[in-house]
């Protein structure tokens, strides 16, 4: 059986934002490949016995993607301190075992409502980091399409052949599980927290299987200072609980960019870099690496906002992630979109919103490497539609078309979403 969906505003989610007026998308039931792309009306009288469905007041688009999440750390409750991200780290070693405990107990109906919240908010797929690997096969089960980022973690050179292990053992798992909508992949923690031993090993692995790999760099002012001087919160950090008398970071930023060099061909993504310089930019954009941005997290905890000037006369994709709730009121990607709307009031508000919507679609998937994140022919059927309560945009020759923008301000859960062509929602 063929379908048609279709929508007043259909945003195809291009490089150049094309909006389709009463346009729709079909594809064969139960097979994941969009078959084409364009007007309804032209779309129907080419498949004339699909099944036709038309919002009048709906925008369809691609399913929205959550480029950076974890969904473990989820338990907590206003724990946390916030405004400094030494001060931040400090509260989570605090009551780091408290978490744990909460956790631990709650940890099956915490996860299920994080996910339901990507899906409420019409997000079909995730990058989600995980740091023990207890998510993995309610993330494998769930409807979302996940590339699931096993993280290593320690810099410890008496603890790294069983941390190595553990990460080898978490990644096998993950392997095992690989399906369609669940592609095993590797996350470096950070530069401050990873030895390099562990880390060139991890990203042999994951330039010899093609993995996806991502890492945390430049998140906070402390880390630079850590990476270029060998001073501040990090030496205190590493003194006070790790007890090293004289620790010296293993890499400076560019050092840790030049490690990652072998992963050219396969998908790479930098989450933060709320503290890069231009130099870093131009490596990351020669690594052919996308940069993730969390703005709620990075206003929380860095009382900063991504510098998207890094980007200009630059092709580094900017996905948008909403972090984990340690460091965020909640994970729902449309309330990320909406505050990276207001954090940015230097810049047209209707590019804005544009470049947002394909933070949250196309370069998310260039950040995962998935096969979506645009409507066209050949993708994935992850889709979404919204349904609102008035058109969001009356034809007027003298007005621009402010539909993205509104969308924005306005969407608040999908009456119907689609992963890998089934009905979600
Ligand atoms: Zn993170």
């Amino acid at each position: 059986m063929l379908h048609i969906w279709g929508a007043r505003e259909a945003f195809i989610c291009d490089e150049h934002f094309s909006i389709v007026h009463n346009g729709g998308i079909a594809f064969e039931e139960n097979v994941d490949k969009i078959l084409a792309v364009g007007e309804y009306d032209t779309l129907c009288s080419q498949f004339p016995n699909a099944k036709m469905q038309f919002f009048p007041q709906g925008v369809l688009l691609p399913a929205l993607i959550n480029a950076h999440i974890h969904f473990e750390f989820g338990a907590h409750f206003a724990q946390f301190c916030y405004g400094d991200f030494g001060t931040w780290l400090d509260s989570l070693m605090d009551s780091r075992d408290e978490v744990l405990h909460i956790q631990n107990t709650y940890f099956e109906s915490i996860l299920t409502q994080g996910i339901n919240e990507q899906i409420n908010a019409g997000v079909g797929s995730v990058g989600a980091v995980s740091s023990y690997g207890y998510d993995m096969s309610a993330l494998a089960l769930s409807p979302l399409r996940v590339v699931y980022f096993n993280e290593a973690i320690g810099s410890n050179p008496s603890a790294i052949d069983f941390l190595y292990a553990n990460m080898l053992e978490r990644l096998n798992n993950a392997k095992n599980l690989s399906s369609p909508t669940f592609t095993p992949a590797i996350a470096l923690h950070s530069p401050y927290s990873l030895h390099p031993i562990m880390a060139q090993k991890l990203i042999d692995i994951a330039a010899k299987d093609k993995l996806p790999l991502s890492t945390h760099f430049l998140e906070s002012a402390h880390e630079r200072e850590w990476l270029t001087q060998n001073s501040g919160y990090f030496k205190t950090f590493f003194q006070r609980f790790f007890h090293i008398e004289n620790p010296q970071s293993f890499y400076s930023p560019q050092s840790f960019l030049d490690m990652l060099s072998p992963l050219r061909d396969t998908p790479l993504s930098l989450t933060h870099c709320l503290h890069i310089k231009e130099e870093e930019a131009k490596s990351i954009e020669s690594l052919q690496a996308s940069i993730i941005t969390c703005p709620r997290s990075n206003r929380l905890l860095n009382n900063a906002f991504f510098s998207r000037s890094h980007l200009h006369n630059k092709q580094i994709p900017l996905a948008l992630g909403t972090d984990g709730k340690s460091s965020n009121n909640n994970v729902n990607l449309l309330d990320e979109l909406r505050v990276s709307l207001y954090a940015y009031p230097q810049e047209d508000i209707l590019a804005l919103a544009k470049s947002l919507l394909l933070s949250a679609t196309l370069y998310g998937a260039k950040a995962l490497g998935l096969n979506n994140g645009t409507l066209s022919e050949g993708k994935n059927v992850d889709f979404a539609i919204f349904e609102f309560s008035q058109p969001l945009f009356y034809p007027n020759q003298s007005r621009p078309n402010q539909s993205p923008l509104q969308f924005i301000l306005h969407a608040k859960t999908p009456s119907h979403l689609y992963i890998n062509a089934k009905a979600v929602l």
